[in-house]
């Protein structure tokens, strides 16, 4: 399953499309409607005639990323996209999401966003620095200004 890799995709602003519901022959068609890069863990889809596609090679998600940035030159600082809808996120001013989020993480944060598609507030987390310092090791730029974990 892909669904991580798919979900730190769109943190890193890829417009991602993940749905494991669907069948080989449902993948390799939308992928060619929409014109995407289908990423795949199953060689022979992979292989597939007329299909932009990338057998995923690694299990490990950091790994997975590594092959993300050496084979489709992976970059940050792209706008983040909602980790769960794949939807544009929205910079929002604090005080209209005290509601929304912990009480700690709204007196420890400053910046939050939120997916103008379903509504899920974003902002800067544990894990976003950890990946940004990866790829940043890797030699891919600089550190992304802004993006957060998902809401638990
Ligand atoms: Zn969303």
């Amino acid at each position: 399953m892909l669904g991580t890799l798919a979900k730190w995709l769109r943190l890193l602003g890829y417009d991602t499309h993940f749905d494991s519901a669907l069948d080989d022959h449902a993948l390799a068609r939308l992928a060619r409607a929409e014109g995407r890069v289908l990423l795949t863990r199953d060689r022979a889809l992979a292989a597939r005639r007329g299909l932009q596609s990338l057998f995923v090679q690694e299990e490990d998600l950091e790994a997975q990323i590594a092959q993300m940035v050496q084979t489709l030159g992976l970059s940050p600082g792209l706008e983040p996209r909602c980790a769960v809808c794949n939807g544009e996120l929205a910079i929002v001013p604090k005080a209209a999401v005290q509601s929304l989020v912990p009480p700690y993480v709204y007196q420890t944060q400053s910046e939050f966003r939120r997916c103008v598609a379903c509504g899920r507030v974003y902002w800067r987390g544990t894990h976003w620095p950890y990946i940004a310092a990866k790829l940043a090791q890797w030699g891919q730029g600089d550190e992304p200004d802004d993006a957060g974990d998902i809401q638990a």
